[in-house]
């Protein structure tokens, strides 16, 4: 069936009147319209947004989007802006920790506000909240709030905050859904937060366990730890940030160690949580009940423990779209899945959670779907993506680590350029376990003859902003003489990248 005869059904399904079966009771819902859409976008997050917006705004594609929450999903909300926000305000913590070595003095001490900033930061949400859907309809795209799912293949019902229930078609639907947090399935778990909650608290509580390795885990301990809540991370290994080079894994939780973070490594996790006193604060006392019988008591609790692809209730078997065993969307290449017309992209499908590559995916699948001819066959690179962590001191990262190069390539392949200093930002008479807080390291993974970089991890005061340049290096296939090549900007970090012998 093509999809005008198969919309025409559909249609016609909706549209008609009710059966006379003589069986009335059985048809009780008034018929709902169904309206029809070039383009319909599930989820106004990253990728979301970025694919309806260029649909609609590049391509003229009559667009909808359906948002159950916030304007901008996650890295908006909870994710990316109010994290890298917190991150700032944790740094200024640590500026102020080396202030003295500069010389200056601050007699008063510095008083800082934890609750004043939250405000701050909360309407810059709002106000960018507003900015997405101000761009959705300077575009022309329509925004209906409420949640999606699929009654018929090509058919979305939304149900709408008031109540009201409406139907939705296109030959082509967009899952760009997101992610959630989890919570493990241990008695009491509910009883702490995730980072969805980390953004609420209204001030830090003085004494926190922080369960989890990835990222999200190091990023929300290092704020914690710089703004002096007593820390605790719980984690399965001896490292965190297991997917990372192993420069990385060690320096950074030895650092942490330095720094002050309680780090439980090789624990085996925890059988029970109790909430021992409710209340915000240091009001707050939970126990943690390990399966090694060790107990402890904190004031807040926080599983950074991954992410669980938000497919609930979208009834996916409708379409028939697949769904892998981690619970990802299966697509291809293409961001097609099993059903025809029906995408995903973005955290829905885990290639990589990101949002500069959800955007990217998104709007190239505009382009491939509603642009001219040559972009017929455009998809997205997930190769060679630069990926920061915004820990104390920051991460950059892109390519291969050292065990997956020399897995890749051979050993008798690979040569590796390292260095490790203080940088001169911090080399102002800091003690030595002053200086352990933070280190700047490098590392240039190169392989061949030719010695192309096929692997740059750096850490350090700036890593952040320096990896966007060196990543455009490394996609374009920048061998170690190319590095060399360009002249040394004199003073910084940077500089060691294209100096490293
Ligand atoms: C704490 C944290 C920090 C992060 N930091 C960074 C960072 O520094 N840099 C970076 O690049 N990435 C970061 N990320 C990851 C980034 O936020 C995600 O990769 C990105 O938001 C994914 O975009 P998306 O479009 O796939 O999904 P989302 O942005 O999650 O959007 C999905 C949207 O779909 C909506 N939705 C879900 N189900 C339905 C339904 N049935 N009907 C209607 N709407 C629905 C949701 O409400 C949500 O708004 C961070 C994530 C977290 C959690």
């Amino acid at each position: 069936m093509n999809s005008h005869s198969r919309l025409s059904s559909i249609l016609q399904l909706f549209l008609s009147s009710p059966p006379d079966s003589g069986n009335r009771s059985s048809y009780t819902m008034a018929p709902v319209d169904i309206q029809q859409y070039d383009y319909i976008v599930l989820g106004g997050g990253s990728g979301g947004s970025g694919g309806a917006r260029r649909a609609a705004g590049r391509y003229g594609a009559k667009s909808l989007i359906v948002e159950s929450g916030r304007a901008g999903g996650t890295c908006v909300n909870v994710g990316c802006i109010p994290k890298k926000m917190t991150w700032n305000y944790a740094n200024m913590q640590e500026m102020i920790d080396i202030f003295q070595y500069y010389g200056y003095e601050l007699p008063g001490g510095v008083k800082a506000d934890y609750n004043k900033f939250k405000n701050t930061r909360d309407a810059v949400i709002k106000r960018l909240n507003g900015t997405y859907e101000r761009n959705w309809a300077g575009e022309g795209i329509d925004f209906v709030r409420g949640r999606a799912r699929f009654i018929e293949p090509k058919v979305i019902e939304v149900q709408q905050q008031d109540g009201t229930v409406a139907r939705y078609t296109s030959p082509h639907i967009l899952i760009a859904t997101g992610g959630h947090p989890n919570i493990p399935n241990i008695p009491g778990a509910e009883n702490g937060i995730t980072s969805d909650g980390f953004f609420e608290l209204e001030d830090f509580p003085p004494k926190i366990a922080v369960v989890g390795a990835g990222y999200i885990a190091v990023e929300l301990v290092g704020v914690l730890n710089a703004v002096n809540v007593e820390t605790h991370l719980f984690i399965r290994g001896d490292k965190f940030l297991r997917k990372f080079d192993p420069m990385i894994q060690n320096t950074m939780t030895d650092r942490y160690e330095a720094a002050g973070v309680h780090i439980h490594r090789n624990h085996t996790g925890f059988k029970e949580i109790q909430l021992v006193r409710d209340g915000k604060g240091k009001d707050r006392l939970i126990k943690l009940v390990g399966h090694d019988g060790v107990e402890y008591e904190v004031n807040e609790l926080l599983w950074a423990v991954g992410r669980t692809p938000e497919l609930e209730d979208l009834c996916l078997h409708i379409p028939g779209v697949k769904v892998n065993t981690s619970g990802h969307v299966v697509v291809d290449e293409y961001q097609n899945t099993s059903a025809e017309g029906i995408y995903a992209l973005g955290d829905v499908t885990g290639q990589a959670d990101l949002t500069p590559v959800a955007i990217r995916a998104g709007r190239t699948l505009s382009d491939r779907i509603f642009g001219p001819s040559e972009h017929k066959s455009s998809k997205v690179s997930y190769e060679n993506i630069p990926t920061v962590v915004f820990s104390h001191p920051e991460v950059g990262t892109i390519g291969l680590t050292e065990p997956e190069a020399r897995q890749k390539y051979g050993n008798d392949e690979i040569k590796v350029y390292h260095t490790k200093f203080t940088a001169l930002y911090y080399d102002v008479g800091l003690p030595p376990e002053g200086k352990a807080k933070y280190p700047t390291e490098m590392k240039l993974i190169c392989a061949g003859h030719e010695e192309k970089v096929v692997g740059l991890h750096i850490l350090g005061i700036g890593v952040s902003e320096m990896l966007q340049g060196f990543g455009v290096a490394v996609k374009m296939g920048a061998t170690k003489e190319d590095f060399g090549r360009c002249i040394a900007i004199h003073p910084t970090s940077a500089e060691e990248l294209v100096t490293m012998q």
